[in-house]
């Protein structure tokens, strides 16, 4: 992820990477009380571009709020700070990692300000370009009345790094969580989408994570004219589909083959899947006017 020239931009400086410290006391590496967001820089006909840079910090902002993490920046300025971030290390297209973490020993009470930093690095897309081999986790998602499981927050991801880890055990590549009444909400890191019968479906949002590729997807549907219904799924459904497919930014539109021991016979080629991840492709590289559309 970086070498000894990366920049990462710390509390409203740009430092190098292997010599920012942070608090061994804090309660983000104690407790993963933190928030963070992963985004995507693309190199268009424009010159590198943050796809959907607001709606990521924007749910940032969120994310801490929920978290009642203080949120004391400016999301204009944070967006120009990644960019130059981009600029700095050379980066045309990238990954950014932005994160909110605590500084000292912060408690809910403290009016401490909390600390950011935002990283970037090179990234192919997260889950390959082959199509994917999922299991049915015996891992649930966390609970919403435990959790505000809209908030990315950092602690939440020990979730999702037991459920692929136990996947990746398994010979799988990733692995689709259920939620606490049985219906198969999403993967690890990605939300979930199924085709059946020429129709999309995907579970609503209560148990899922809000995935801004999600939304773009379900906009892409609406565009190209394809019925989107969000529904909940059970696990016959994931095995009785025509296809399968998953969203996220860093994995952004990949295809399932197949779900525990069920192959999907139809061709991902001819799947509308594979429509949608095309004009996702040409979405972000050619960002001149996706605010109009999304
Ligand atoms: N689910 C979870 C749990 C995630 O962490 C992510 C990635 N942030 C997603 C889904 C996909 O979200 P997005 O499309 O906004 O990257």
């Amino acid at each position: 992820y970086y070498n000894q020239n990366t920049l990462v931009y710390l509390n409203g400086e740009f430092v190098k990477a292997n010599q920012a410290g942070v608090d061994l006391f804090g309660q983000s590496l104690h407790y993963g009380y933190g928030a963070f967001e992963g985004l995507r820089a693309y190199s268009t006909h424009n010159g590198t571009r943050i796809f959907k840079a607001e709606a990521h910090f924007e749910r940032l902002r969120k994310s801490c709020e929920a978290l009642r993490l203080p949120y004391t920046w400016d999301n204009r300025t944070l967006i120009e700070k990644s960019y130059e971030l981009l600029e700095a290390n050379n980066l045309r297209a990238a990954y950014i990692r932005p994160l909110i973490f605590s500084g000292s020993n912060m408690h809910l009470t403290s009016s401490d300000q909390a600390s950011i930093m935002i990283a970037a690095w090179e990234w192919g897309p997260y889950l390959g370009q082959n199509l994917l081999r999922v299991n049915i986790s015996s891992i649930e998602r966390p609970n919403p009345r435990s959790f505000p499981i809209e908030a990315k927050a950092s602690g939440q991801y020990i979730n999702s790094i037991l459920a692929t880890s136990d996947a990746l055990r398994h010979g799988f590549d990733e692995a689709l969580l259920l939620d606490q009444e049985g219906f198969v909400a999403q993967a690890s890191s990605e939300n979930l989408f199924i085709e059946k019968d020429f129709k999309i479906y995907t579970p609503p949002l209560e148990n899922v994570f809000p995935g801004i590729t999600r939304q773009t997807v379900i906009n892409i549907c609406k565009e190209l004219g394809f019925d989107i219904i969000e529904k909940k799924l059970t696990i016959q459904d994931i095995y009785s589909a025509d296809s399968a497919f998953l969203s996220g930014t860093a994995a952004e539109i990949i295809g399932i083959k197949q779900v525990d021991d069920v192959i999907y016979k139809e061709e991902w080629e001819h799947s509308i899947g594979a429509s949608i991840q095309r004009k996702y492709k040409n979405l972000v590289l050619e960002q001149e006017n996706y605010e109009v559309i999304i």
